[in-house]
């Protein structure tokens, strides 16, 4: 079976949103009222853990992925994640995580040290109150004490920070050292139009050339070549690190998109733009039907750029 449209794409990694519950209440992901002991509370019909899996694996089947990365919401809030890595492990596929790292040692306590390739763990400020003020709880120092455990056990890191004009950009340089002295990969991300920010204020909105301004005030770099269907662009320094910027509004990515995404209700997505979920719940063991919704997700991506979704990250994990 070949999914492919006319710009030759293809799916070729899997992101599986596991849960729409989290335990922060990012300003950028939920809107400002909300708080993180309502978001955890917001668990929609999600399927039997075998039944997700048995999805994936139909799917992996399929399309040969070469990435599955585990999303949310937040997923380490998902009570069967260690299994369903140990067994999505034993496929021939890298998986891949990405945390708001507030559980994250406890999950690597749980792990054994190849059952996972790498976590992208969101790190949006060094500076407590700035911190607080994003994610509305005070917990930074449970995402800095996960990023050394994940680190302890080898597991490579990358840090994502969304940054907001006037909220956090002045954490852009303390994030940067942080991440070099820690010598792991940090990409900066635009706001996205996703959720209530779709239609809503975007006067946060802080670009690719804005954030490097900021770095160039303080260090001198070069344009590293961006890997295809790469989201992030790279850029090295005189002195051999790196930091990433996902540039979703001002350098899209469309053209080479080699995403699927899964819901923790089995309905899939082809683009992060489309508003219309897919159901393969029920359909998945029936190659004809399968193969139908997957063109219909083929078909939403955009062509030139993400035009913004209804759906929160808190949904879809971005
Ligand atoms: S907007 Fe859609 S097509 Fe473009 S990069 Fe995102 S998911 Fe891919």
């Amino acid at each position: 079976m070949i999914i492919t449209d006319s710009y030759s794409r293809i799916f070729k990694t899997l992101r599986v949103s596991l849960t729409n519950t989290c335990n922060l209440a990012c300003t950028y992901c939920v809107n400002e009222n909300a708080d993180y002991k309502q978001v955890s509370k917001f668990e929609n019909q999600i399927l039997k853990t075998e039944n997700l899996l048995e999805i994936i694996i139909k799917l992996h089947k399929i399309l040969q992925f070469k990435t599955i990365r585990l999303t949310g919401g937040e997923p380490t809030l998902y009570k069967n994640i260690v299994p369903l890595i140990q067994q999505l492990s034993s496929l021939d596929v890298k998986i891949k995580l990405t945390t708001n790292g507030f559980l994250l040692k406890n999950l690597i306590d749980k792990l054994n040290i190849n059952e996972l390739d790498s976590i992208n763990v969101s790190l949006d400020a060094m500076d407590e109150d700035i911190f607080f003020r994003i994610s509305k709880r005070r917990s930074l120092y449970k995402i800095l004490e996960g990023i050394e455990a994940a680190k302890s056990k080898n597991i490579h890191v990358k840090l994502n920070a969304v940054i907001l004009k006037n909220i956090n950009s002045s954490q852009i340089l303390p994030l940067l050292e942080y991440s070099f002295s820690k010598n792991i990969s940090i990409r900066f991300l635009e706001l996205m139009k996703m959720g209530h920010i779709k239609d809503g204020n975007f006067d946060n909105f802080f670009s690719q050339k804005d954030i490097l301004k900021v770095i160039k005030s303080k260090y001198e770099f070069k344009k590293i070549l961006r890997e295809d269907a790469a989201t992030a662009n790279y850029w090295q320094t005189k002195s051999g690190n790196t930091f990433g910027i996902i540039a979703n509004e001002s350098e899209p990515f469309c053209a080479d998109c080699n995403r699927l995404r899964l819901d923790s209700s089995g309905n899939i997505f082809g683009c992060l733009s489309s508003n219309t979920p897919l159901d393969i719940s029920q359909i998945y063991e029936n190659d004809y039907l399968l193969e139908e919704k997957l063109n219909l997700a083929m078909a939403q991506k955009q062509v030139l750029k993400f035009t913004g979704s209804n759906l929160s990250m808190l949904e879809i994990g971005g």
